[in-house]
């Protein structure tokens, strides 16, 4: 049994003010695996404070002392790569493959941000004037359960990079990951304040984050629905807002693709991180002429698709995160069985031979007119439409007709021709033949899957503001 009693405030491990405890569950047994005492809403200003104060110094850093703080605390994590993969196992379900790249991910990040800073011009010349790219203050930064220590780390290692200080909110469901972290983080020795981490309720920490006169900055990501809500409580005092929201992101697979390497990727792309994934590529969108044959090798490829134990290595697909969620991606299969679209894998219920745990079977839903709520709404479980098209026109119309821009998939094997199908697409980033990473690319939506963007260079920008100085000779 976990018991987390603590918080993070100006380089401290302190008793939270906040005296609710909340239970965290294994989501593979559904038993009670530790508890954790939650900050409230006067932790947070009591955080945000201590950013504050620790801002002026910090700000005025230069950029090698803080290449040096940023390697210092990818080391820490880096070490402790373990320890979060357990964690991130016990409390989360992640599979093995995909448990072993998040706990890995999360000191990458702060190794990629090093790289940023070591090229990335503070000062240029516009005109007469120079320029003079400055950190924003103090940044509010709120992560979802889906892969919480990689955004912490991910979110930190921009605002650090800046000069900016920080207010984390983790996700509550996440405070094993969270505690891992920021014991590494405490021991990269940066001053006091520099960074806090507070985990409590969105409602309260997250409101008081969000609404808070001496916070400059936030950076969400989690369900559209919070970010809009986020947006409007910034707006008060104008803060400056990247926000990282949900998708529906269509996979298109063209009529030349070569179904061996395309079907594999396209659910790979789907059932991605158990189907809890922004950037699952959840909408497949295939030619009429072809949909029999497609169908037929998704149906093979899904039977060889095991969903069940994390610890497993033959797994690729966990259990929900909660509960919760598992309740309203089974309202979502039956919703697609009323709606009138096709099953041709999965269903409602546990995978067989599953007898506890909030697990999915891998569904696929064929048939699905794009108007259909299984089309529309992002599910956030293992659950995937096949949308068939009759030309490239219209595909690329399906494609585009979302609220939402996160991410696009493209297979085809004439690769100019796909890159061109990528070029119309409405979305923050398309992959074509691949789902290979790149870390410097920026990452971030259109539409309703948000505002601005992080990684790369245009992460580092999002939390500075330009300040011209036009100075007489
Ligand atoms: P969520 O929106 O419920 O919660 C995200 C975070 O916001 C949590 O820390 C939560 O406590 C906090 N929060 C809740 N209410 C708040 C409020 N009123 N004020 C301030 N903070 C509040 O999302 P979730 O269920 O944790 O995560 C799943 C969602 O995240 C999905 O929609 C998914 O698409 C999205 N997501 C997006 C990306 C991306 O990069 N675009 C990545 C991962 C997840």
């Amino acid at each position: 049994m976990h018991l987390i009693d603590t918080i993070y405030i100006n380089g401290q491990f302190v008793t939270p003010h906040g005296e609710e405890w909340f239970d965290l569950i294994n989501p593979s047994t559904e038993q009670l695996l530790g508890r954790v005492r939650l900050a409230d809403a006067e932790d947070a200003r009591t955080a945000i404070a201590a950013a504050k104060q620790a801002f002026p110094g910090f700000s005025r850093t230069s950029r090698q002392q803080r290449i040096d703080w940023l390697m210092a605390m990818h080391h820490a994590v880096a070490a402790r790569e373990d320890e979060l993969f357990e964690a991130i196992t016990l409390e989360y379900g992640a599979p093995v493959s995909r448990g072993r790249w998040m706990a890995r991910h999360a000191s990458q990040v702060l190794l990629e941000a090093t790289k940023v800073l070591q090229d990335y011009p503070f000062k240029r010349r516009a005109g007469s004037a120079e320029v003079i790219m400055q950190p924003l203050g103090v940044a509010g930064l709120i992560t979802p359960w889906n892969s919480n220590a990689g955004f912490i780390c991910g979110k930190l290692a921009a605002a650090l990079a800046a000069g900016c200080t920080a207010v984390v909110k983790p996700s509550e469901l996440s405070a094993l990951q969270t505690q891992v972290v920021t014991q590494a983080l405490h021991e990269a020795g940066l001053p006091p304040g520099v960074f806090n981490i507070v985990t409590g309720r969105g409602e309260t920490v997250g409101a008081q984050i969000s609404a808070h006169p001496d916070v400059a900055k936030l950076s969400f990501t989690g369900s559209t629905a919070v970010g809009k809500g986020i947006l409007r409580a910034g707006a008060e005092t104008l803060k400056r807002v990247t926000l990282e929201l949900g998708g529906k992101s269509p996979v298109l697979i063209l009529d030349d693709a070569d179904f061996d390497s395309a079907v594999p990727m396209a659910l790979q792309a789907g059932f991605m991180n158990s189907g809890q994934a922004c950037i699952a590529g959840t909408r497949l969108l295939v030619p009429a002429a072809r949909l029999a044959e497609f169908e037929a090798r998704v149906q093979a490829e899904v039977a060889g698709i095991q969903a069940g134990d994390p610890r497993d290595p033959h797994t690729s697909v966990g259990p929900m995160v909660s509960g919760k969620q598992w309740q309203r991606v089974q309202g979502y299969i039956r919703q697609g069985l009323d709606e009138g679209a096709r099953l041709i894998a999965g269903g409602e219920g546990r995978p067989d031979g599953v007898a506890a745990g909030w697990f999915v079977r891998p569904t696929v839903f064929s048939d699905v007119h794009n108007h259909m709520v299984i089309a529309r709404e992002e599910i956030f479980g293992p659950v995937l439409a096949i949308i068939p098209y009759r030309d490239l026109e219209e595909a690329i119309s399906i494609a585009n007709d979302t609220v939402y821009g996160l991410q696009a998939y493209v297979f085809g094997t004439d690769p100019q021709r796909a890159r061109a199908v990528a070029a119309r697409l409405e979305a923050g980033r398309v992959q074509v033949n691949t789902l290979e990473h790149e870390p410097a690319a920026p990452f971030g939506g259109f539409k309703q899957s948000g505002i601005g963007r992080e990684y790369g260079t245009y992460g580092l920008e999002a939390f500075l503001e330009p300040k011209a100085i036009l100075a007489a000779l």
